[in-house]
């Protein structure tokens, strides 16, 4: 068995110079889902897969180190709905994309394992740098972003996004975040905020950052002052960081949740206009017809709520809203859609569509510049996390699960290293003035 309690000891007692050469185990623990398995919930309906049952917390062999790569300790994660993608084995098993990567390199061959360790975010500390890495040195404190690039293919080179050998770390990836020692690409680092816990600052990197490049980047809708945008599940995830890219970009966001406790939190975080979509009980479906009755219906909402039809809609519920964001976009007006969580068959009225010059933009988490740019506001102290709750690693299965059933609000964290919450600050000046920000959601939990 390997033991990282030397290395968790020298981070918490702040003596960053003896990670430098400080000894790495030669296995660890991580949560990770078994290629043998993927075919357990085969049959069952989507809701009835349970991420407890899928995801198994062990020990495993330390993550390898190559070329312009750093081996990290992980403090704290978060769990995305990723996580949940892969725990469930849809839309296909994840051993998919490890087969595929390990076809590709002689590195590649390293993730192409019979168990995958999940997990897209990341907080904690550089222990080892392979050849290379010039920007990165033992002992720096980082948040991980999770586009996984080689940089090698032209295409790239104005979008990372758009290079052919992108991948999401830890879901297209092996060695995601849920391990003691992880391993990145060095160009996936970025300063940790010091004002903020380990596992706030995890719950950053993936949602803030796609939120990111949906809004603010000119890659998505490029936002400006005064744009009313919709924005579904507003204290999801995605939406928690949206609302915040809206105000502080000067635009007035129209939320959407589905309880009253949800319409609270985002009151209190100064969105003014919320619509409870349960309360209201729009029916957009009628079994497989779509009703354009209740398309106006939530137009007239908006209407009356921000005075005008959005500019912009932050789209990801998919298939059981699409018809609808399109229809309810203003005339010219952009739908920027990253996910499909209801159904990827999307079907909308394309007269509504090019009649009104209205757009549709795909949106894919971000590239680097996005995602740093998105980590820099946080690290001033403009954009906030949106944490609820936390969790152990050995219950990391309990996270997903609360994830997969919708019973979460914001983001679910998980301490790794980190012994206990509330650890890892070390401006605390700069986390006094924003306090209420940064804890919102967890108050409301
Ligand atoms: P999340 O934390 O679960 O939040 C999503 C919210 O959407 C839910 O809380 C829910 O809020 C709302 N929602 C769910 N189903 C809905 C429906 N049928 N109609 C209306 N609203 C619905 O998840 P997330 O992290 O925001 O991620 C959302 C989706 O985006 C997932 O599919 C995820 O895989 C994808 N994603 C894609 C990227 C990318 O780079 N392409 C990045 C991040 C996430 P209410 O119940 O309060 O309305």
């Amino acid at each position: 068995m390997g033991s990282t309690d030397h290395i968790r000891r020298a981070i918490l007692d702040g003596a960053r110079a003896e990670l430098a050469g400080i000894g790495i185990p030669e296995s660890v623990r991580a949560g990770f889902v078994r290629k043998e398995e993927q075919d357990m919930f085969e049959g069952m309906d989507s809701k009835a897969k349970d991420p407890r049952k899928s995801i198994h917390v062990e020990e495993v062999p330390t993550p390898p180190l190559g070329p312009n790569e750093v081996r990290m300790a992980v403090m704290a994660s978060a769990i995305n709905y990723n996580t949940v993608w892969t725990s469930i084995f849809e839309p296909l098993p994840t051993f998919a994309f490890l087969e595929r990567l390990g076809k590709e390199s002689e590195l590649g061959k390293r993730h192409d394992l019979d168990y995958h360790i999940i997990g897209s975010d990341a907080s904690g500390v550089v222990l080892e740098i392979g050849a290379g890495v010039t920007r990165w040195k033992p002992g720096d404190e980082v948040t991980v972003h999770c586009n996984y690039v080689d940089m090698e293919a032209p295409e790239g080179h104005d979008d990372s996004m758009i290079d052919p050998s992108q991948r999401i770390w830890g879901f297209e990836s092996n060695f995601g975040a849920f391990a003691d020692i992880t391993m990145v690409k060095a160009n996936q680092l970025m300063p940790k905020p010091r004002h903020l816990t380990w596992e706030e600052a995890a719950c950053l990197g993936l949602v803030s950052s796609t939120s990111y490049r949906m809004l603010v980047s000119p890659n998505g809708a490029d936002m400006k002052q005064g744009d009313v945008v919709l924005i579904w599940g507003a204290t999801g995830g995605l939406g928690g960081f949206a609302a915040q890219y809206v105000l502080s970009g000067g635009g007035i966001p129209v939320g959407v949740v589905s309880s009253p406790d949800k319409v609270d939190i985002l009151n209190a975080a100064g969105v003014e206009h919320v619509i409870d979509r349960k309360a209201e009980d729009y029916r957009f479906w009628d079994g497989d017809q779509q009703n354009p009755k209740e398309w106006r219906r939530l137009g007239k909402k908006i209407r009356e709520l921000a005075g005008d039809d959005p500019d912009i809609v932050f789209e990801h519920p998919g298939r059981q809203t699409f018809g609808a964001s399109v229809f309810v976009a203003k005339k010219g007006g952009t739908i920027v859609t990253c996910a499909s969580t209801s159904g990827f068959m999307h079907e909308y009225d394309n007269r509504y569509l090019w009649m009104n010059v209205k757009k549709i933009i795909g949106s894919h988490f971000a590239n680097y510049k996005e995602a740093w740019e998105a980590n820099r506001l946080a690290y001033l102290g403009m954009i906030h996390p949106i944490l609820s709750k936390t969790y152990p690693l050995a219950e990391v299965g309990e996270a997903a699960y609360q994830v997969h059933q919708n019973l979460h609000t914001g983001k679910l964290g998980v301490l790794v290293m980190a012994p206990e919450e509330g650890l890892g600050v070390s401006d605390p000046e700069l986390r006094a003035s924003h306090k209420d920000e940064i804890e919102l959601f967890k108050k409301f939990e």
